[in-house]
């Protein structure tokens, strides 16, 4: 079910605009507003949870499906080669701000670790 307060719900449901780059059944995938790097790219499932504590079995082709999705994007924006990031967060220690989960697609620059 959709919430009605959310802003990815919204970016779903067209109510809010984005650089839509990539659409399916189950997901949705947009550039970031705040790009962290040349390529940031968030990947969404069209099913609203909230953070990926809220995930279930039930899931699980859903959450497979996002990383291949994620995989595809980071080859359409050339960055597969050289190398991206794929991280989700979770609750507010994790670096959360959007309660919808979503995989950040970030490429085009050199990723460091530990993150900070
Ligand atoms: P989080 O911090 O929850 O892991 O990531 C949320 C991401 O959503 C941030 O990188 C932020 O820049 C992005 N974001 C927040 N609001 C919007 C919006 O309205 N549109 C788009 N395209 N990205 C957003
Ligand atoms: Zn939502």
């Amino acid at each position: 079910m959709k919430s009605v307060s959310c802003i990815f719900c919204k970016i779903i449901n067209r109510e809010l605009d984005a650089q839509i780059v990539y659409e399916d059944e189950l997901t949705l995938a947009f550039r970031d507003i705040a790009p962290a790097a040349p390529h940031h790219l968030l990947v969404i499932p069209k099913a609203h949870i909230s953070t990926i504590n809220e995930a279930d079995n039930t899931h699980q082709a859903l959450l497979g499906h996002m990383l291949l999705v994620a995989k595809r994007l980071a080859q359409d924006e050339n960055i597969a080669e050289k190398g991206y990031r794929l991280v989700m967060n979770c609750n507010s220690q994790g670096g959360q701000t959007v309660f919808h989960i979503h995989l950040h697609v970030i490429g085009g620059r050199n990723m460091h670790w530990p993150p900070g």
